[in-house]
Order: C-alpha cells, then sequence, then structure tokens
C-alpha cells in the first residue's frame, strides 16, 4: 500500500503560519522561555478562562511540578483512573505520594464519580481527574467532593484543549489544570504543556520551580533592562518551555476553533455512518458538555461483532487505516503490576478489551473519513 492511500492514525496540522512564527522566534535570537513564552501564557490563560498559565515543557512536567507544588509527598494519597496515560499515575509516583485508582464509568470511560468517595481515607490529599478523549468527568460531583474531604484537585486536560463542563471551559474548574501539547494532541507544539489556575501564589511558585527555583528567569538577566545578579530560593526543576515552542503554540492557538470545527464535522460523521451498526457503541457525548473530539474511540460489541478487537486492528491495517488504542490500563504495565500488587479494575479491565481509536485529526480529507468508515463497515459487517 503506497503511503498516498494509507490513512494515518493521526498527523498534526503545520501550516505556512506556524513555520513563519518559528522562522521569527529563530530570527529573534531568543530561543528559550522569552517574550513568545510570555505572550503564550497569556493568550492561554484567556483562552481557557484562567488567571494564570505557566508554560512548561510538557503535560508530563506539569503535572509533577503541580503535584509536587501543592505540597504532595511520602504518606500521602492521590487518586486518579486506571484508563490513562501512564504519566498520569507516574507523576504522582513521582512526588513521593501513592497513587489510588478508582474504576471508570464504562459510558464515558472517565473516572467513575459515584466510586471515589469509598476510596478517600484520611491519607487522601488530591484528585487528578482525566478527561478522556476530550470528554470531560462530572466536575460538579468531583469539586463537591474535594470541597467535603478538603482536597486538591488536578486536571489531566491533556486531551480537554477546547473541552467545556457545563459551559465552562476546562482550564478554570480545578485548582490547577495540566494541558499537553505533544505533537499528537490537538493543539501541538512538538513538546510542551501549559499549567493553568486562578491561583496567583501557586502559580508564581510553578514559574519558580520550573526554572531552578530562579528569582530571576533568563529574560530578566539577559535583556538590556536586565542584572547579571539572581538567587535560587527553592531546588527548582528544568521544566520550562522554549520560545521556539512557544512561537508554535500561538500560531496553533489562533486556529485552534478552525481545527476544532474539523474535528467535530468528522466526529458527526462518524456518528451518523455507525449509528446504525450493532457491533459498535459511539463514544460518549451529552448536550452538556463540548466534546474536543481529541480521540475517537469506539467500543466494540462483543456479542455482536464478527472480530475481536485485535483482529479488528489487523483488518483495519490491511485496508490502509491506522488505529490506536487508549489506553492500556496502567495496573497492566510490568512496573504497576507489581506496584499495584495485582490490584483488579474491571470495568476499565472489560472495556479495555473493546476499545479502539479511529484516526481523527483535522488535517483529514473527506476521502481519508470516508475510506475509514468503509473499511469499518466492511469489516463488521
Ligand atoms: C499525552 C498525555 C499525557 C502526557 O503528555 P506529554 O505532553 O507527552 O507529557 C498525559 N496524560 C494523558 C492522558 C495523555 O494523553
Amino acid at each position: 500500500m503506497s503511503d498516498q492511500e494509507y490513512v494515518a492514525y493521526g498527523l498534526p496540522l503545520i501550516e505556512d503560519d506556524d513555520i513563519a512564527g518559528v522562522l521569527d522566534s529563530f530570527r529573534s535570537g531568543w530561543l528559550t522561555r522569552g517574550p513568545k513564552t510570555l505572550e503564550f501564557e497569556e493568550a492561554f490563560a484567556a483562552y481557557v478562562g484562567a488567571g494564570h498559565a505557566v508554560a512548561v515543557n510538557s503535560c508530563t512536567s506539569g503535572l509533577h511540578l503541580t503535584l509536587a507544588g501543592l505540597g504532595l509527598g511520602t504518606g500521602d494519597e492521590v487518586i486518579t483512573t486506571p484508563l490513562t496515560f501512564v504519566a498520569t499515575v507516574n507523576t504522582i509516583i513521582h512526588t513521593g505520594a501513592r497513587p489510588v485508582l478508582v474504576d471508570i464509568d464504562p459510558y464515558t470511560m472517565n473516572i467513575d464519580e459515584k466510586k471515589i468517595e469509598q476510596a478517600v481515607t484520611s491519607r487522601t490529599k488530591a484528585l487528578v481527574p482525566v478527561h478522556i478523549a476530550g470528554y470531560p468527568c462530572d466536575m460538579d460531583s468531583i469539586m463537591g467532593l474535594a470541597g467535603r474531604h478538603g482536597l486538591k484537585v488536578v486536571e489531566d486536560a491533556a486531551h480537554a484543549v477546547y473541552t467545556q463542563y457545563k459551559g465552562n471551559m476546562i482550564g478554570g474548574i480545578g485548582d490547577a489544570t495540566v494541558f499537553s501539547f505533544y505533537a499528537t494532541k490537538n493543539l501541538v507544539t512538538g513538546e510542551g504543556g501549559m499549567i493553568t489556575t486562578n491561583d496567583e501564589a501557586l502559580a508564581e511558585n510553578l514559574r519558580l520551580f520550573s526554572s531552578h527555583g530562579l528569582s530571576h528567569g533568563a529574560w530578566n538577566r539577559y535583556t538590556s533592562q536586565g542584572s547579571w545578579f539572581y538567587e535560587v530560593l527553592a531546588p527548582g526543576y528544568k521544566y520550562n518551555m522554549t520560545d521556539i515552542q512557544a512561537a508554535l503554540g500561538l500560531s496553533q492557538l489562533k486556529k485552534l476553533d478552525r481545527m476544532q470545527k474539523r474535528r467535530e464535522d468528522i466526529a458527526r460523521h462518524y456518528n451518523e455512518a455507525f449509528a446504525d451498526c450493532p457491533s459498535i457503541e459511539l463514544p460518549a457525548d451529552s448536550p452538556d458538555v463540548r466534546h474536543a473530539w481529541h480521540l475517537y474511540i469506539i467500543k466494540l460489541n462483543m456479542t455482536e461483532a464478527s472480530v475481536d478487537r485485535n483482529t479488528f486492528i489487523e483488518k483495519l491495517k490491511e485496508k490502509g487505516v491506522g488505529s490506536s488504542v487508549h489506553f492500556i490500563p496502567v495496573h497492566y504495565h510490568p512496573y504497576h503490576r507489581e506496584y499495584f500488587a495485582g490490584a483488579r479494575y474491571p470495568v476499565a479491565e472489560e472495556v479495555f478489551e473493546r476499545i479502539v481509536s479511529l484516526p481523527l485529526y483535522p488535517k483529514m480529507s473527506d476521502r481519508d473519513v470516508d475510506r475509514v468508515i468503509q473499511a469499518v463497515r466492511e469489516i463488521l459487517r
């Protein structure tokens, strides 16, 4: 099969304005955190309606920075979901705290809000809900529960730039929200992430810790108004974003709504095409939310489907369609199997056997979309 015929699983949309922005940053001679990063932070905070934004070099470092910045450490417990990318759980482990997994809701595939309360102990300090595929968790019940037990809420919004929950943008709801701009995400900077919060002191602290704990960032030292002097106020990390990445972030943010409209079109097209297919359960959606459609995850209905999930993926590939699985449950990985000592999460395990992520990105042509639909229907006929 030629590359032209193959419908790739995911591709970023990089256009002339993105390239021009990055070149401009090269020409300016300012490569690391500087004016473009500050501009991107402001623009992003405004976009999600949060008071503050701190740009970092990945969502993973942003999660670690935020959890550490909120004071989590040895002896603490943090509740999250088994159906996520391992970074959500690993960054909790990095702080010294213990991740506690709570099984998922079979429809939304987000953490099952009804099961969180029974996992709360006197050691629980924070909740890390993950908005899987860009469909938001039930934030009313999560914030209510956090309030009753005095817990911090750090949202893993790697999939949820553009997501709204009951009319509110994800990014201004929890104590802090962390986004990913990894190459496959809805807004890309290659590698990169953003922490948003309404807590000014937390934002200042995160900024400090993102760059060695220096009292003055490079932008305040190397410019004509700057001074050579700095002090180290804390043993910080090296997690800051660069201006090269921020240049890409700025141009991507300008076109985000357009890219999202295309994602919505494709998702609607898939929904219509698969509505009459008994082998397929469509992705969660609801009039209460605005879905970011980072992923289009179908669940095979195993009593109806003629093939199992792995065969389905193989056959898609034979027909020139890339796909993926989000996610292998965290406790299935060799390290985490041992860490969680054989714990079981039956809903996540059952759902995992049936999920497939179909291609969904703005760069897909109508023809690509039709080819995916045709391939899926042929395999499941
Ligand atoms: C991609 C992803 C991350 C990690 O993002 P990076 O920017 O690559 O560090 C974290 N959580 C989830 C749910 C993700 O999908």
